[in-house]
């Protein structure tokens, strides 16, 4: 089984569209011919690196490499030309499509002539379909390799919400070297959904696409949805309804996600919790339990807005102490994940133990019903004074202050108390003031040690925070 198998089933939709950017569409056949005279070209390459926006040329060249059996590795263009080199670097002999190649790769009279034969396989489900580097938040990106098998596993394992009716269409606007970018259309090409993409995401562009194209379903990640909701401000009269509303990649700050329930009251939200070695989502909040948290009055169902729900089908999660043994539900550990779909590959190293399992390196919970509540990146842990602190619980309660719109708690190197509490904030207050919020709603040994404003946190493309970019700027200038 490979990924091929997603491009016949849409292919034998005939003049079905399959994808949309701007004015221009592409049909289940159209696609079908461009990917295999793409293949024909891309075979003779050991990868295929893809160095664009989104472009119709996306699912040609994806469709193309894993025609040919060719690694599909699509990177970030945005990177400045030493970090772009070193990755090209990687992958001697490969064939590079720059943004100018696109066009060509989907230009008609490219597509017309006879349809290339069927190329004899060069595949199985254990060909590296894709590698895709992690986002380098906390480490230096790395190449995380998906085999065939891992990403249909994906699509196989979200069908639940597959459904779809043939109007539907999904609206994407994540960078398309990220992971979601990836599986998101493989499961609307497999489910018949079209693909509407923004090469650039704009809150004000999504809405009127949104409303244009008719969108049903979209995948965002938080600092979009909180750009969108900050858009809409207090005027969500005719705030567009969609079948599904995804949002994932990192946390979502409570009151952006509440501002969002509010402002589209009857939209589905799904929260999906994964990494780019998962293959994406493992774990899913779905829509009712969206909408029954929200609704409720009481605070222990009203904090299931910040779980990620509960595991795929086919993703088993355990949370495991230090020491790595199972915790009982309710403790915090680390949270190790295990299924089809998990790749836990860079280059040619696995890091999935003897079991299959496999070690996100975040840290969180499971309830006694089985939702995952994450608290954050192992490798951010404060160790003030020897006590272990998580930067998410300090950063939650920063940013239920009304002054405060966003909020970076970092562990700064310190000789007395081994690392102390930063909080750097965007917005506006009192910092004495902000600090007895703060010990008023946790305790004193998490009260930030100092308190820095600044106009804006750096971020990723994808709105992750670079808490080492952050560190080494506060260390520099001793914050
Ligand atoms: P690197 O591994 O290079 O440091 P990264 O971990 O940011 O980068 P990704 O694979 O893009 O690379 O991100 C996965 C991480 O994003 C998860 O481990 C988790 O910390 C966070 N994350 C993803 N989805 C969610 C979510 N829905 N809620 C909270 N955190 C999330």
């Amino acid at each position: 089984m490979n990924l091929s198998m997603i491009l016949e089933m849409a292919a034998s939709t005939g003049e079905r569209a399959v994808a949309t950017v701007g004015n221009r569409t592409l049909t289940a056949a159209g696609l079908d011919a461009l990917a295999r005279r793409a293949a024909a070209q891309f075979r003779n390459h050991p990868a295929v690196l893809y160095l664009g926006s989104n472009h119709l040329a996306y699912p040609v060249a994806l469709f193309g490499s894993a025609l040919a059996g060719v690694p599909f590795v699509p990177l970030n263009y945005r990177l400045g030309e030493q970090q772009l080199g070193a990755l090209k670097a990687k992958h001697p002999g490969a064939l590079v499509l720059e943004q100018e190649d696109l066009d060509a790769l989907v230009d008609d009279s490219y597509a017309t002539g006879d349809p290339e034969p069927p190329l004899e396989p060069q595949w199985d489900g254990d060909t590296v379909a894709a590698i895709i580097y992690t986002s380098g938040t906390t480490s230096d990106p790395k190449p995380a390799i998906l085999r065939h098998r891992h990403l249909l596993a994906y699509v196989l394992n979200t069908m639940e919400f597959g459904s779809a009716a043939e109007t539907d269409a999904s609206l994407v606007s994540v960078p398309p070297y990220h992971i979601a970018g990836l599986t998101n259309l493989l499961s609307n090409f497999y489910t018949g959904r079209r693909v509407v993409y923004l090469p650039a995401f704009d809150p004000q562009v999504w809405l009127e696409t949104v409303r244009r194209e008719r969108v049903t379903h979209a995948m965002l990640v938080p600092t979009m949805l909180a750009r969108i909701v900050t858009a809409l401000g207090d005027d969500t009269a005719d705030a567009p309804t969609l079948a599904s509303l995804a949002y994932g990649g990192s946390r979502t700050p409570r009151p952006v996600l509440e501002h969002a329930l509010r402002a589209f009251p009857d939209t589905g939200f799904v929260n999906a919790y994964g990494l780019t070695e998962t293959a994406s989502s493992v774990a899913v909040l779905g829509p009712d339990d969206h909408r029954t948290a929200f609704d409720s009055t009481d605070p222990a169902v009203r904090d299931r807005l910040g779980s990620v729900g509960r595991p795929l089908p086919g993703i088993e999660i355990e949370i495991r102490s230090e020491e790595g043994e199972p915790v009982p539900a309710g403790e915090t550990g680390l949270i190790f994940v295990r299924g089809e779909q998990i790749s836990g590959e860079y280059g040619n190293r696995s890091v999935l133990d003897a079991e299959g399992w496999f070690s996100t390196r975040d840290l969180g919970r499971l309830d006694t019903d089985g939702y995952l509540y994450v608290e954050g990146r192992s490798d951010d842990t404060i160790i003030r004074g020897g006590e272990n602190i998580a930067p998410a619980e300090i950063e939650d309660v920063l940013l239920a202050h009304p002054g405060i719109t966003e909020a970076a708690v970092i562990g700064v190197s310190d000789t007395e108390w081994g690392q102390r509490i930063v909080a750097v904030l965007v917005g506006d207050g009192d910092p004495d003031e902000i600090r007895q919020w703060v010990k008023e709603r946790l305790r004193s040994s998490k009260t930030p040690d100092n308190i820095v404003f600044r106009d804006e946190l750096p971020k990723t493309e994808t709105g992750k925070l670079l808490r080492r970019t952050l560190l080494a700027e506060l260390e520099a200038t001793h914050a």
